[in-house]
């Protein structure tokens, strides 16, 4: 009874009774190039039993790589290919862990996810879902979980999006595209070897590393500013410059484009992101279209919001030789225009962190439609 009672007290220490959230980080983290290599004797010490195996959720970008040579495969082990052409499903974290269980006579020892912010929300909401029961699509809100995660560790290939610290993991269900945001979401462990990010296509990686500085940009003009979010944030944006428009070599442009997304990602935990994201989910709803190039698509019109924010994109858009695609809402419908307006005047803290609680006096569908025109 004394136990239970103590469990119960310590899963609802997550929602203190004060003004100010009690947020969970990431509790370890490796950095260092060649650091992968550490994999599987992190692992150790979480194996539950010969029957109880690592599974590995990989991007398949690396199928027939050296990369999954040197994961760290031992007794029932298993390696996951999965596609990162589309964003996360709940239908197909549902798939996953009901094969998981099938498979097993025990529940996983870890849950390890190598890849984007695509891998790194399956493996998040995997490893959620082994100890909660039904659909995760039940839990895609805010602080619906109710039992810890299996251990579960993140290794990004790819930088910009803060899945590697954030407290949620993003996935389009039936009704919805929502995170689920928990005190069990982070990773246990996270390991940041830079030397991952080699082979990014250049697109890809400046559209995902537009989202964090985006991030910046957003979370520093927000009106939901303090001083927490403002030391990560201004971090991110000084290492996302470097990264963009200094002149430094490709090695050192990895390494600090990696601690961009991990100080970007924690930047906004404690505050919220602004228009561009609000819209962008708009766009993602209705046209499927992936966050980093959504968010670009979007920021390149907000010159109104965030004047100083987008010049600086221009710059880095100018640096890096990059065309947006155009006409992306060309041959929209009405009916379709107002459902991507109806889903991004949804997101209200976006949308009042961005312009204050009167922002609906700002953001009328007639204004929404008028950018959305633009893309
Ligand atoms: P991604 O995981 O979708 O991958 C983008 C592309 O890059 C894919 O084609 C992938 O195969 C490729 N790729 C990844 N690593 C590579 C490598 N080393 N070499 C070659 N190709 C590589 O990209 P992303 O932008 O990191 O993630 C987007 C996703 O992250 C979206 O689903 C979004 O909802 C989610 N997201 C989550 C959070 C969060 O806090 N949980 C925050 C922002 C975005
Ligand atoms: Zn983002």
């Amino acid at each position: 009874m004394e136990e239970e009672k103590d469990l119960q007290l310590e899963k609802s220490a997550k929602r203190t009774k004060g003004p100010y959230r009690n947020f969970p980080m990431v509790p370890r983290v490796v950095f260092g190039q060649g650091s992968f290599d550490q994999l599987g004797e992190i692992l150790m010490p979480h194996r539950n039993s010969n029957e109880a195996p690592a599974i590995y959720l990989v991007d398949d970008v690396f199928k027939n790589s050296a990369l999954i040579d040197r994961i760290p495969i031992l007794y029932q082990d298993r390696i996951v290919l999965i596609s990162a052409d589309k964003e996360p499903k709940t239908g197909q974290v549902d798939d996953l862990v009901s094969t998981i269980k099938e498979d097993f006579s025990e529940l996983p020892s870890a849950i390890v996810g190598i890849g984007g912010g695509t891998l790194l929300d399956l493996a998040k909401a995997v490893a959620i879902m082994l100890n909660n029961e039904g659909s995760s699509s039940n839990y895609q809100g805010w602080d619906l979980v109710h039992n810890p995660a299996v251990y579960h560790v993140g290794i990004p290939t790819i930088s910009g999006t803060g899945a590697e610290v954030s407290r949620t993991t993003v996935l389009l269900g039936p009704e919805k595209k929502l995170g689920i945001n928990s005190d069990f979401t982070p990773f246990d462990q996270v390991i940041l070897d830079p030397d991952l990010l080699h082979g990014v296509p250049k697109e890809q990686w400046f559209y995902t590393g537009m989202d964090c500085f985006i991030h910046c940009i957003e979370s520093l003009n927000g009106t939901y500013l303090n001083a927490f979010s403002q030391s990560y944030g201004e971090k991110a944006l000084e290492l996302c410059e470097e990264v963009f428009l200094g002149d430094i070599s490709d090695a050192d442009s990895r390494d600090k484009l990696m601690m961009a997304s991990w100080h970007g990602g924690m930047s906004i935990a404690y505050s919220q992101v602004g228009v561009a994201h609000a819209m962008s989910y708009g766009l993602s709803y209705l046209l499927g279209t992936r966050h980093g190039i959504g968010n670009c698509l979007v920021f390149q019109h907000l010159g109104e919001y965030y004047p100083d924010g987008v010049a600086k994109f221009n710059e880095m858009m100018e640096k890096h030789d990059i065309q947006l695609p155009k006409g992306i809402c060309a041959n929209l419908t009405d009916d379709q225009f107002n459902t991507m307006i109806k889903v991004s005047m949804g997101m209200v803290p976006l949308w009042e962190n961005a312009l204050g609680k009167d922002w609906a006096k700002y953001i009328t569908p007639e204004k929404l439609r008028s950018i959305y025109e633009k893309i």
